[in-house]
């Protein structure tokens, strides 16, 4: 049987042919189905939006126009001549994976996801397919993450040294998603708690969707006078790049993000420490989900699709890569790999890279003016 034609490549995005509707459509279209909210997989201009009902709040926010509709997660849906279902990715608030139905054939598609707990949004769940479309962000042997419950609490130590020492914390957190997962992994202790204007709305989004987290403040001028030395303050890593941060010396600066496995990528986002937090799949759990789903074949849509293609074609997988425009998954605020990225890991153990392959990769971002299609075909 067949595969191949549940989910195609088209000129604005994935397609469902039999359910006639895009999946994170990179262009305009009239029927989206949207695995979560961020930037690279979420994008304006289509007229009919399908995303989880737990992320909806998110969803209206970050694309204010066009129709939107929940499903709850589980809940089966007729769409064409498929049923279409929506499943936990762990991800974020509202993260879905796509399970497309026809007649008895599954294809499962993931958007982005991780496998380790986070208390902002459903697990991840195993959704056993024939087909598995999976993203392979950090799809390179270094990638293995620390346990996130030890990263947090090293980043709450870092806090607590910045304010014995009178300096404030500035931590560089993704606007959604990273941001309201380290919220939540504080608490009254950690006040004050600045928090830079970008990344307001989603944590709003959070609170009316029921996630718990401490007070926060906005990161003003007055603010950083009142609290000057002692405040933990949270801002896109755009926002360290610039002029803004000078409002809040004396600081500290990190970032919380799995990038930071890298201790290059650490000197070129200028912060002093980083913490390994990442809202994506390790190695492991790429290759723990995709055994876990029973596929017969999987697609690689983005990230280090190469090396984790050659891995499973070598332990006897039917393996491809799909080429799409998604990014890393997060706000496209440069906050992306380059070839820097294959340099050895900052610390712990270093295990090599898996071929040569994996050190032509680049983000796929820096390809949004060229044809993906084209450049990502090997
Ligand atoms: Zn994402």
């Amino acid at each position: 049987m067949s595969h191949r034609s549940l989910i195609e490549r088209s000129p604005t995005g994935l397609w469902c042919p039999s359910g006639g509707f895009h999946i994170d459509p990179w262009g305009a279209v009239e029927r989206a189905v949207i695995t979560h909210a961020h930037a690279d997989h979420a994008r304006p201009g289509s007229k009919r939006y399908l995303s989880a009902t737990d992320g909806l709040g998110v969803m209206r926010r970050r694309l204010p126009t066009g129709r939107h509709e929940g499903l709850g997660y589980g809940e089966r849906r007729s769409i064409g001549d498929v049923v279409v279902s929506l499943h936990p990715a762990g991800h974020l608030l509202g993260a879905a994976q796509i399970r497309i139905e026809r007649r008895g054939e599954v294809c499962v598609f993931s958007g982005d996801y991780k496998l380790e707990p986070d208390p902002t949004c459903r697990s991840f769940e195993v959704v056993r397919c024939h087909h598995f479309v999976s993203e392979s962000t950090f799809g390179l042997p270094v990638y293995r993450w620390p346990n996130p419950d030890t990263e947090l609490s090293r980043l709450r130590s870092w806090r607590r040294r910045c304010r014995e020492e009178g300096r404030n914390a500035i931590l560089a957190t993704y606007a959604l998603g990273k941001a309201q997962r380290v919220l939540a992994a504080l608490d009254a202790d950690d006040a004050p708690i600045l928090v830079h204007g970008a990344l307001r709305p989603m944590i709003d989004a959070y609170r009316e969707a029921g996630v718990e987290m401490p007070e926060v403040l906005p990161a003003t001028r007055e603010h950083a006078q009142t609290h000057r030395g002692r405040a933990l303050i949270l801002a896109p890593p755009s926002a360290l790049a610039g002029p803004w941060v000078r409002t809040f010396l004396p600081a500290s600066t990190a970032a919380a993000s799995g990038w930071m496995r890298m201790r290059g990528l650490r000197r070129r986002r200028n912060v002093e420490r980083g913490f390994v937090i990442s809202d994506h799949a390790d190695w492991p759990g790429l290759l723990g989900a995709i055994e876990a789903t029973g596929c017969e074949r999987v697609s690689l849509t983005h990230g280090f699709t190469a090396p984790l293609r050659d891995h499973l074609r070598r332990q006897g997988h039917d393996a491809d890569i799909l080429a799409t425009r998604f990014g890393d998954g997060e706000e496209g605020d440069a906050d992306l790999p380059s070839e820097s990225a294959t340099e050895a890991p900052g610390e712990g153990s270093a295990d090599a890279a898996s071929g040569g392959t994996s050190l032509e990769r680049r983000p796929e971002s820096l390809l949004f003016e060229q044809d993906p299609l084209e450049d990502r075909s090997s």
